[in-house]
């Protein structure tokens, strides 16, 4: 596909827009930290040194972290601290997706105050502009044990059935907070075996908040050979009840521990046959939201630069307004800037999914996406190589 396509379309090729926020010093610093991520043993290394240092409250390792990968991946620590970077992403038209990112808590004190953060971070959002949706996991509130029993269809205990109606609450209380507040709140996807536990309690809050408009998001991970079926079967089942379906539309991040347990439990792996077959489901899905657009309210949540322009074109051959309410496309904070900046100043929906927390509670955020920009995934090529290029355009 031509990225540099006229008439209207990104051209995601374009450096200058793509870090136009960014001063010569911290493109450099940038570049310094994508070619150090670009050494896998640093990586794995640093990622283990890094992360006991924290454990061990070493003086400076949280200054080290929060002045390098923290900075380039996080919008900060708290709410508060996210306000500088929405406002240099808001400059550029790129809307914010705001994220809790601390992760790995199993107490229910540590649900309880991940749906308080989730509900400050909703209040927040319906005060500014610029931050029309907030994100969350079912796991961050919930023990991993009890969505795994309830996906299986097994018995709940006395205790579980208690533990399930706390969940059932506490989703409900943000599922309320975002209706009341006109702030979207997308739901993440995760492991197979969690996931029909996770499409109920969604399910169950798109009924009771999606009649007028859509609020509540479910997540379809389309490296699944199942889930184009079900984000149909997720539209039939939404009209039926006489609400609107959201729908964020991913790939799919456990691929490895899916084919992992299929084989090891010896069950059918749900991952498709290939990255192509994949790739073919993700576009019929996309296809599909935008012949229901009045319907559905979908989020292309991908880095993948065709799938992006694809919907791009797409929108323009149906002649649907580019900023249609119905449409948004989205990246991780720190990583493809030439994407989202073109397509925000093409004039498409493009967000930033901006994760915030204490910098222990994100180390594994942080660790997964230095493992992701290393060069042994192929990632490297992706963001380094553009920041190099604006490197040398500026001349610096
Ligand atoms: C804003 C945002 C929100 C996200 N939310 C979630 C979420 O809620 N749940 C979740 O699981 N993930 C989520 N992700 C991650 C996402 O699922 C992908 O892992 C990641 O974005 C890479 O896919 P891609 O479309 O960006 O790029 P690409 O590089 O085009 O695709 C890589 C992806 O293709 C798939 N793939 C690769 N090889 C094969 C193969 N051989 N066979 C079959 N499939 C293959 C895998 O899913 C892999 O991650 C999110 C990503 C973003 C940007």
């Amino acid at each position: 596909m031509d990225l540099s396509n006229p008439g209207g379309l990104p051209n995601i090729q374009n450096t200058e827009i793509a870090f136009a926020s960014k001063s010569n010093g911290e493109l450099k610093k940038m570049a310094w930290l994508f070619s150090m991520m670009n050494k896998p043993l640093l990586v794995k290394w640093g990622s283990k040194l890094g992360l006991k240092a924290v454990e061990w409250r070493l003086p400076f390792a949280e200054t080290v972290i929060k002045n390098t990968i923290f900075e380039q991946f996080c919008g900060g620590a708290s709410l508060e601290e996210t306000r500088h970077s929405i406002k240099k992403l808001s400059t550029n038209k790129v809307f914010t997706i705001l994220d809790y990112g601390a992760e790995g808590k199993e107490t229910e004190e540590d649900f309880l105050s991940t749906k308080e953060e989730t509900l400050k971070a909703l209040s927040f959002a319906s005060s500014e502009k610029f931050v029309p949706i907030v994100s969350t996991k079912v796991t961050g509130m919930a023990p991993f044990d009890l969505l795994e029993k309830k996906s299986s269809g097994a018995a709940f205990s006395q205790e579980e059935t208690l533990a399930w109606s706390e969940l059932m609450n506490k989703m409900d209380a943000l599922g309320r907070k975002a209706s009341e507040s006109g702030v979207g709140l997308y739901i993440d996807a995760e492991e197979s075996w969690i996931q029909p536990a996770i499409d109920y309690v969604v399910d169950t809050l798109m009924s009771r908040y999606n009649t007028q408009k859509v609020v509540i998001f479910n997540t379809f991970q389309l490296y699944r050979h199942d889930r184009l079926e079900f984000l149909k079967e997720s539209l039939s089942k939404a009209k039926a009840g006489g609400y609107l379906l959201g729908a964020k539309l991913v790939r799919g991040a456990y691929m490895q521990k899916e084919s992992s347990r299929a084989s090891a439990m010896n069950y059918e792996n749900p991952i498709q046959p290939s990255k192509e077959a994949t790739d073919r489901d993700f576009d019929s899905a996309v296809e599909f939201c935008l012949e229901n657009i009045n319907s559905i309210s979908f989020c292309v949540a991908s880095h993948n630069a065709e799938s992006n322009l694809k919907l791009a074109r797409w929108m323009m051959e149906k002649n649907i307004q580019k900023d249609h309410p119905h449409i948004m496309t989205s990246q991780l904070y720190g990583m493809s800037d030439p994407l989202t900046f073109n397509m925000a100043s093409s004039g498409f929906p493009a967000s930033k999914y901006v994760p915030y927390g204490k910098v222990r509670d994100v180390i594994p955020y942080l660790i997964r996406r230095a493992q992701e920009n290393t060069s042994v995934t192929g990632d490297m090529g992706r963001e380094y190589s553009v920041i190099q290029k604006e490197v040398k355009r500026r001349g610096l």
